[in-house]
């Protein structure tokens, strides 16, 4: 069943159109991989799904809950449904690891602090961080504080993850341990879509890629058919640029 529905998807900024007419239907456990060139549309694409950005026309649908043009209040509750990573971790530089990720579900009160404190200490050894619970973000590793965010992000349940470029910000030697949390979340069944430069771990993690570029989607399909014998011209030079 379709988990994410996208149908007809239009973003403009002013004059600039930046998704032109995007389909995509996202079903349960499946693993989405977005690749595409700089500009390409894909943090846009992600933002409208997670309703940061407001579609200018079509729709996007999680759980069968369509939420162009819904109130406010709707989207709050529809947005708890739906994890998010960004390429910068975003944690909250003045609360400590534990009340980075157990705040939201105490302040929405949806868990007695105590609850979300010992949800959070079971997602910090998800991953294996539970050692650094009580100290801040600036002194942990990029790698462990993406780490964090993704626990963070996990504290609401979340049906999907969306996750946007989640290593690019990463040192080399720390990409591995982001990706292994994310390969892990996988296996465990969660839906996500990822928008990512790491081709091995789209070729490894993906159950299907897409190729991104103008607006457009412009090809799709398992990572094998996909990388290893692409139909589109555009996505056979964006492939020969990137691998
Ligand atoms: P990608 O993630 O594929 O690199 P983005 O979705 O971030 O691409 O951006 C696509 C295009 O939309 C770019 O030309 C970018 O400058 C433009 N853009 C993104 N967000 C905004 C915004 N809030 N206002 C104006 N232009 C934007
Ligand atoms: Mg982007």
């Amino acid at each position: 069943m379709g988990k994410v529905k996208i149908k007809n998807l239009k973003k403009s900024f002013g004059e600039l159109e930046v998704l032109k007419d995007i389909n995509l239907e996202v079903c349960e456990r499946e693993v989405i991989c977005i690749i595409g060139p700089s500009g390409s549309g894909k943090s846009t694409l992600l933002r409208c799904i997670n309703a940061l950005e407001v579609a200018t026309s079509g729709t996007v649908e999680v759980d069968g809950n369509d939420i162009t043009g819904a109130a406010d209040k709707d989207i709050n509750k529809y947005r708890q449904n739906i994890g998010m990573v960004f390429q910068q971790f975003n944690l909250f530089p003045h609360m400590t690891v534990l009340e980075n990720i157990s705040f939201a579900p105490v302040t929405l009160k949806l868990k007695s602090k105590q609850e979300a404190n010992e949800k959070a200490l079971k997602l910090l050894r998800r991953v294996d961080l539970e050692e650094k619970a009580n100290v801040y973000p600036e002194q942990l590793s990029g790698g462990q504080q993406q780490r964090v965010a993704i626990a963070r992000a996990l504290a609401m349940d979340p049906d999907v993850m969306l996750f946007d470029e989640p290593t690019s910000a990463l040192d080399p030697e720390m990409v591995g341990e982001v990706l292994n949390v994310m390969k892990k979340l996988a296996k465990e069944g969660m839906t996500m879509i990822v928008v990512t430069h790491e081709m091995g771990f789209a070729r490894e993690v993906a159950d299907r890629v897409i190729f991104i570029d103008e607006g457009f989607i412009v090809e799709e399909g398992p990572p094998q058919e996909l990388f290893g014998a692409p139909k589109n011209e555009r996505t056979i030079n964006f492939l020969n640029m990137v691998l």
